[in-house]
C-alpha cells in the first residue's frame, strides 16, 4: 500500500510512523519545516483531565498510555516527560467544579488525588505555597508533557531509517487526484504529481481548506500564546495549572508560560514583543507563584492557530467524499496523537474498524454521507473549549 501523509506535526508524524510500521510505503509532504505549525507552539501537556464526554476522555487516556508504550520503541525517548502535574483554583465555583471532576475521574480510574501543602512544598520548593492560599491542590501523577518538534523529528527519522518512509519538506499539497471516486494521488503547489492508494490529511489548522474540489472540515480554531523565560536558577520538575495560568520547565532552565485569558484577546496569530503587554501580564502572574522569576524576563513570545474541529471533538477516519481519503485533526492533539495514529493505521492498513473512533468520524460534518461534498453546517467565529 502506498500512503501519503499531508502535514508533519504531532499528528502527521505519528500517523506516518504507525502506517510505516504497519507495512505501508509512506511519503510525508510538509509545506514548511517539520512540525512548524501548532505543534511548535504547544504547551504539549499530556492529560485527560476535564475532557468530556467519556469517549473523548478515554481517547485522551489512551493517548497518554500510548506514549508510555511508544517510548519503549526508542533507545531514549528524550521527547517524553511523565513527571505529573498539579492543579488548583482559587474561586469557589471553580473549586466545586474541580471536586466534581476529580470524583468522576477517580470513578473512571484516572490517576488523580488531593495532596497537602507540605507535600507540594517538599516536591517543588520553588512554588510559594502561601500564594496558593487555602485552595485544594490536586495531583495527577500520570500526566506530563512532550517536546513536539523533537518527537516529530524522532518518529520521522525512525520511520525513514527502519521502514523507508520519504519526507518532503517545503512541499505544499494543493489538490487530491481521484479516479472513479477513489483517491489516486496528490498534486503539489509546484504541479508535481505523486501516486498513492491512500492519502491522510493531517494539516492541523489548515484542515478547513479544500484540497482541489474536496472540501475541508468545519473548524472553530482559536489562537494560542506561549511565553518563554530566560534560564532561571530553579529546580522545578513538574508542571502546574493555577487558575488560568499554566507553567512548566522547557529545557536548559527556561520555563514555558501560558495564560488562557491572554489567548482570548486574539482572533489571529500576531508577532508579539518579549517586553510587550501580553508577555508582562503572563510573567507577572507567574511571579506571584515563583518568586525566582523576579530575576528574569521573557525571552520569546509566540502565537499560533490552535486547530479545533467545529464541534470541539476529534475528527478522524475516512472522508465521505472519496474512497481512500482520510483525515486526522483534533484539539488536544499532542495528548491524542500516538493513539489516533495507531487506530488509523489499524483501520487503513489492516482493515480493522476501530470502535474507539465511532463517535469521531468526519462524516458527522457532511450531509447525505457517503458521497456528498456539502458541509452539514458552517461554524462561525473562534471560541474556547
Ligand atoms: C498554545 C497552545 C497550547 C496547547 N496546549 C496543548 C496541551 O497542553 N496539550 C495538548 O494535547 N494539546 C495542546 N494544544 C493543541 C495541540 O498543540 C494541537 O492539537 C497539535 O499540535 C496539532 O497537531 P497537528 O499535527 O494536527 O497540527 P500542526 O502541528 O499544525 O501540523 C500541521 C502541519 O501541516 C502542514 N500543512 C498544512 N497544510 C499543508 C499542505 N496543504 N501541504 C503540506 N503541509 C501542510 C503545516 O505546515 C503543519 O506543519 C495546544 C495548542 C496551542 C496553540
Amino acid at each position: 500500500m502506498r500512503a501519503i501523509v499531508i502535514g508533519s506535526g504531532v499528528i502527521g508524524s505519528s500517523v506516518a510512523y504507525e502506517l510505516a510500521k504497519a507495512g505501508a510505503k509512506v511519503s510525508v509532504f510538509e509545506k514548511g519545516r517539520i512540525a512548524s505549525g501548532a505543534s511548535a507552539v504547544s504547551f504539549a501537556w499530556t492529560n485527560a483531565n476535564g475532557k468530556r464526554p467519556r469517549e473523548y476522555h478515554a481517547l485522551n487516556v489512551a493517548g497518554m498510555r500510548a506514549y508510555v508504550d511508544l517510548a519503549r520503541e526508542f533507545d531514549s525517548a528524550r521527547w517524553f516527560n511523565q513527571t505529573g502535574s498539579f492543579e488548583w483554583w482559587t474561586t469557589e465555583a471553580a473549586q466545586a467544579k474541580q471536586l466534581a471532576g476529580v470524583k468522576l475521574e477517580q470513578e473512571w480510574g484516572y490517576g488523580v488525588d488531593f495532596i497537602s501543602r507540605d507535600r507540594i512544598t517538599a516536591m517543588e520548593p520553588d512554588i510559594k505555597v502561601q500564594a496558593i492560599g487555602d485552595a485544594p491542590i490536586v495531583y495527577y501523577p500520570e500526566e506530563g508533557w512532550i517536546d513536539p518538534v523533537l518527537y516529530a523529528a524522532c518518529l520521522l527519522r525512525s520511520a525513514s531509517e527502519r521502514w523507508g518512509a520519504q519526507v518532503y519538506t517545503g512541499t505544499q499539497i494543493k489538490s487530491l487526484e481521484t479516479r472513479s471516486g477513489r483517491v489516486s494521488g496528490v498534486r503539489t503547489a509546484a504541479g508535481e504529481r505523486f501516486e498513492a492508494d491512500v492519502v491522510v490529511s493531517c494539516t492541523g489548522g489548515a484542515s478547513q481548506e479544500s484540497l482541489g474540489d474536496i472540501p475541508g472540515i468545519p473548524m472553530k480554531s482559536t489562537i494560542g500564546v506561549l511565553a518563554f523565560t530566560q534560564p532561571v536558577a530553579m529546580t522545578l520538575r513538574r508542571q502546574f495549572h493555577a487558575d488560568d495560568l499554566d507553567v512548566r520547565p522547557d529545557g536548559a532552565g527556561r520555563l514555558m508560560l501560558h495564560k488562557i485569558s491572554v489567548d482570548d484577546q486574539f482572533s489571529e496569530p500576531k508577532s508579539l514583543q518579549p517586553d510587550g503587554f501580553e508577555a508582562t501580564t503572563i510573567l507577572n502572574a507567574a511571579r506571584e507563584l515563583l518568586p525566582a522569576l523576579e530575576a528574569v524576563s521573557i525571552e520569546a513570545i509566540r502565537t499560533t492557530v490552535r486547530p479545533i474541529p467545529g464541534d470541539g471533538l476529534t475528527c478522524a477516519g475516512p472522508m465521505p467524499q472519496v474512497d481512500g481519503y482520510y483525515v486526522g485533526v483534533t484539539h488536544s492533539g499532542v495528548t491524542i496523537a500516538p493513539q489516533l495514529a495507531r487506530l488509523l493505521a489499524d483501520e487503513i492498513v489492516r482493515g480493522n474498524i476501530r470502535e474507539e473512533l465511532s463517535m469521531f468520524r468526519p462524516s458527522r460534518f457532511f450531509d447525505g454521507a457517503p458521497g456528498s461534498v456539502i458541509p452539514k453546517y458552517a461554524v462561525a467565529g473562534p471560541s474556547h473549549d
